[in-house]
């Protein structure tokens, strides 16, 4: 159908719904005013029925109005009040003829008396169902069916409107919570257990903040509350109460459930701007709570400001691979033991036209959220690969490692594809390494390892990349089918002087070896840590102070230059 024609059907629908809406909201006010103006209704008709000549008259059918409106206005027991009213006033009290002064029959006034009384009975009944009906809208307007907790338009109603309401609360929070393993509850547990959670959850925070405040849902993994406090202090003491409630396990028909919540909130003293800016402002402070990996984080204005520009950003990211825009530096990985130089591994770079270069920490985190991610990881491979074809032409022979994310894992024919592109430049699987994140791995943890299984099958090496900064890495070891772990710089770059640091590497170290999995040190920036970890017995080591991530060009010539060992 025309865009255009949809439209103005559309719009007295939402007219006559709005209309409704107003009705329903506004009826106890106006039953209020209505009931005197009823009342002088009936005696106006009564005069005026007495003035016409009497009940004779055709004149006496008036009085259904007030009846009608009675039972309209105020439902079954008002409509049913204003009959008898009415059947009194045009019954025993009036007479037929009011020149003779003929008084009517017991039998009429009773029937009369009695159908004005049906009457109002049933236009009160009719009113009473329409207005129970606009009720259920008005809540169902207001609510989330599964959960029955408020939504987002019964949250934004809460704002504080009126300059009194103001006064009582100084400072105002609005702060979002997020269920942030939901995709990992969903696949494991099913739909319903997202929403038992979301309902436990908001019951926590509701037994927190208890009458002063209800807990809304704003989205389906996102509650909202908004919270007055006397100061600043007050509030961040009260969302900081929220936070750490939010944390504990939920009980899901017994069993304790890990639900990773994240907190985003804003706090402003005077309603300057429509509630959902405000909502806006918090879900901003909760992305970038997200990008920190923090629990919780309050929101500023540069926060909206780096928001939005990264989504605007994100928005140029397909015309940037289209443009070439998109390029690889290879980082060196040396083989600890004998200096050697036997892979590299591709790191992405944005040169922008305008921003310069621009580090992949602020675009692939973002990607990795959207199918972007795939053309990225698309277009490493491509290039990595063909790189490797063109450094093995010029007598360089090194396996080339590239990042990739959980959701290529997840992406169907994600493992052919890879197979092809290989195939396409005539290199041996087992030159090429993919690279997975250990907390990206976490997410959906069972599916992600099928895909691993499916790419190890292959013969192309996975290895689990920022290895310790997951939290149970050590736990789950033993089920991935992988040939590498690459120790996250957060440990390495401690070395040696940090003893917790020195734990932790050489557990890694011990434990990997105990399984038959190679480990790499990333992140090796001095050559007291190259000794500790070749020490340790650590296999492969990557760092600046072994090299720095390079372009093909420049790789090449330094690897010819280094005869393709480093010399520490
Ligand atoms: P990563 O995979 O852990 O890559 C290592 C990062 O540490 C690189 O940063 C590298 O330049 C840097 N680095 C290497 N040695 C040292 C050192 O001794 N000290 C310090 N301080 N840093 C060192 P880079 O290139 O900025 O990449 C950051 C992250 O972006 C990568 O972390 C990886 O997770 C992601 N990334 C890069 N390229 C790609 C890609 O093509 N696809 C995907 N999915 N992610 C990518
Ligand atoms: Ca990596
Ligand atoms: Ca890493």
């Amino acid at each position: 159908m025309d865009k255009g024609v949809r439209f103005h059907r559309r719009v007295p629908v939402m007219q006559t719904a709005r209309f409704f809406e107003w009705l329903g909201s506004n009826l106890p006010r106006m039953q209020r005013i209505m009931v005197p103006l009823l009342l002088f209704c009936v005696g106006g008709v009564t005069l005026f029925v007495y003035w016409t000549g009497g009940i004779k008259f055709v004149f006496s059918h008036s009085m259904y109005i007030p009846v009608l409106l009675a039972g309209f206005l105020l439902g079954m027991r008002g409509g049913a009040v204003f009959g008898l009213l009415g059947g009194l006033a045009l019954g025993p009290l009036m007479p037929i003829d009011v020149s003779t002064g003929e008084m009517q029959s017991t039998l009429n006034w009773l029937y009369r008396g009695g159908f004005f009384v049906l009457i109002g009975f049933l236009s009160g009944a009719a009113s009473d169902s329409v207005q129970s009906y606009l009720r259920h809208l008005h809540w169902a307007a207001r609510h989330d069916p599964a959960t029955g907790l408020p939504n987002r338009i019964a949250l934004f109603e809460t704002f504080p409107a009126s300059p009194a309401d103001r006064e009582r609360s100084k400072v105002s929070a609005l702060a979002v919570f997020s269920i942030e393993n939901r995709t990992e509850l969903k696949s494991a547990f099913g739909l319903a257990v997202l929403e038992m959670a979301v309902g436990q959850l908001a019951q926590r925070l509701q037994e927190i903040v208890m009458d002063e405040a209800r807990i809304h849902r704003v989205d389906t993994e996102l509650l909202a509350v908004l919270l007055t406090g006397t100061d600043s202090g007050d509030i961040i003491e009260r969302v900081e109460e929220l936070r750490a409630c939010a944390q504990a396990p939920l009980m899901l028909e017994s069993i304790p459930i890990h639900v990773d919540v994240r907190l985003g909130y804003v706090t402003f003293d005077a309603l300057l701007q429509k509630p959902e800016t405000y909502l806006q402002e918090a879900e901003a402070a909760l992305i970038e709570a997200r990008d920190k990996v923090r629990d919780c984080a309050s929101y500023s204005a540069s926060i909206s400001a780096v928001t939005r520009e990264n989504l605007r950003l994100l928005g140029e990211l397909k015309d940037a691979i289209r443009d070439g825009q998109l390029s690889l530096e290879y980082q060196p990985k040396m083989v600890l033991n004998t200096g050697k130089v036997d892979g590299v591994e591709a790191l992405i770079r944005w040169n922008h036209p305008q921003r310069g270069v621009i580090p992949p920490e602020i675009f692939i985190p973002r990607a990795e959220q959207s199918t972007l991610i795939n053309l990225i990881t698309r277009f490493a491979l491509d290039e990595a690969l063909r790189q490797m074809a063109r450094w093995r032409r010029q007598g360089i022979e090194v396996s080339m490692a590239v990042n990739i994310s959980t959701r290529n894992l997840l992406q169907p024919g994600f493992v052919d594809q890879v197979l092809r592109l290989l195939d396409q430049h005539g290199l041996e699987r087992h030159l090429l390494e993919l690279e997975v994140t250990e907390t990206a791995l976490m997410v959906e943890m069972e599916r992600a390892i099928a895909g691993l299984i499916r790419l190890s099958e292959t013969k192309v090496i996975v290895s689990i990349d920022d290895f310790g900064t997951g939290y149970s890495s050590l736990q789950y070891l033993h089920r991935l089918p992988v040939s590498l772990i690459k120790i996250d710089q957060s440990f390495v770059r401690k070395l040696p002087g940090d003893t917790g640091a020195m734990h932790i590497v050489e557990a890694a170290i011990t434990l990997a070896r105990k399984q038959g999995i190679q480990t790499l040190a990333e992140g090796v920036e001095n050559r007291e840590a190259c000794r500790f970890l070749r020490g340790m017995g650590c296999d492969q080591a990557q760092g600046y102070f072994l090299c720095r991530p390079l372009a093909a060009d420049t790789f090449a010539a330094w690897y010819k230059e280094n005869g393709g060992h480093i010399h520490v």
